[in-house]
């Protein structure tokens, strides 16, 4: 007999059905984005976690396999540097053979800096990779270097958006993190850029995740100023209803036929009514919310009961069950209260 949680859907407190499974594969970057792990706080003396605090491949497929009988649908593999782990391609085929309770294979994605793509997108295509979200703030070579710390260029992200593309990685999509005074001047070069080549430029707003970037509501650029930037040199045109597609990005198109972007509100208008999203992060604890402050340890019981599946899916779905996240729509009242919250390098962006 199938037990309860495989033929349930998994609702949360507040009715949300569990789909988006975002893993975090390192807490290891090569880059130092000041936004999220900023150089002095992040520096050679830094204690990352020891390779046996990393769930292993064989884990993380067994937690993954328990989200899907859950009714996980789309997995997405982030990080810290999600190439820095290494043979993270195995993962990804290991990941790519699930299948959902109806049959249907499970969207495969990730999230990643694109400076190590250029070698690694092959492998990863091969290895069943459907989608990739390639982060680029700056095309200018100061600025990128500024924001990012300073040891690669640009180029290199390019190099990999090229790589992803020539694979068949598509449609690549361009994720910038817009903050004022940083990269705002950036945005318009990002437009022109990717226009008629395929590849979505989606702008978000700047987050207080974490507690090392010293976040200001100031900092944010929203995503009004935004589209209203980028509407006076190429107007624009809502397609969220003519596609009724559910996701975090409002999607807009030139009415001119050069393709669309994005705009991610993650501060301005919050979507936590449809967040989805279980976190799990690189040392085995369950996130519920990207602003959680405590995870849920599944890496004890994985390895205390090697062969106990139900017992591993139980814990998963009551820590679903148990969900009442809406930070980001109280973000105003609770900022104070959440400064022991985790970073977004640790946890998986
Ligand atoms: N290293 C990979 C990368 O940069 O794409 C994956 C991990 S990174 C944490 C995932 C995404 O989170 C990136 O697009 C990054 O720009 C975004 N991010 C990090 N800190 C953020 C913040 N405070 N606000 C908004 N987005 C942020
Ligand atoms: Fe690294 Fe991504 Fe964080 Fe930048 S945003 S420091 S590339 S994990
Ligand atoms: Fe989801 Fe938490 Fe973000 Fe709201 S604040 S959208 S609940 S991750």
């Amino acid at each position: 007999m199938r037990d309860l949680y495989s033929i349930t859907s998994c609702l949360d407190n507040l009715q949300r059905p569990l789909r988006d499974l975002r893993i975090s594969v390192t807490d290891r970057c090569n880059l130092r984005c000041a936004y999220c792990m900023p150089g002095e706080l992040f520096g050679r003396d830094f204690v990352f976690l020891r390779h046996a605090e990393l769930l292993s491949f064989e884990e993380i497929v067994r937690v993954a396999r328990q989200c899907i009988a859950l009714g996980v649908r789309k997995i997405r593999l982030s990080g810290g540097e999600p190439l820095l782990r290494h043979g993270v391609e195995r993962l990804v085929e290991m990941l790519a053979g699930l299948h959902g309770n109806d049959g249907k294979s499970i969207e495969l994605a990730m999230t990643s800096n694109g400076t190590l793509l250029a070698k690694k997108a092959s492998a990863l295509k091969d290895a069943g990779l459907m989608r990739l979200n390639i982060s680029l703030d700056a095309l200018d070579e100061n600025t990128f270097r500024c924001i990012t710390g300073g040891s690669v260029s640009p180029e290199a992200v390019l190099e990999g958006i090229a790589a992803a593309e020539s694979v068949g990685l598509t449609p690549v999509k361009v994720n910038a993190v817009v903050r004022r005074g940083v990269n705002e001047s950036e945005i318009m070069p990002l437009v022109r850029r990717f226009r008629h080549t395929g590849i979505i430029v989606r702008f978000i707003e700047y987050m207080d995740v974490g507690k090392s970037n010293g976040w200001r509501l100031d900092d944010v650029i929203n995503a009004g100023e935004i589209l209203a930037l980028i509407d006076r040199e190429y107007p624009l045109i809502s397609i969220d209803t003519l596609t009724h597609e559910e996701g975090v990005a409002k999607r807009w198109a030139f009415q001119d036929g050069g393709g669309e972007i994005g705009v991610i509100t993650s501060v301005t208008q919050a979507f936590c009514h449809t967040c989805s999203r279980l976190r799990l992060s690189t040392d085995g604890k369950l996130y519920t919310c990207l602003f959680a402050a405590d995870g849920i340890d599944l890496r004890t019981l994985i390895r205390a009961q090697p062969g106990d599946d139900a017992a591993l899916r139980q814990r998963i779905a009551a820590t679903w069950r148990g969900r009442a996240d809406r930070y980001s729509q109280i973000r105003h009242e609770v900022t104070e209260a959440l400064s022991g919250r985790i970073e977004m390098s640790y946890i998986g962006g």
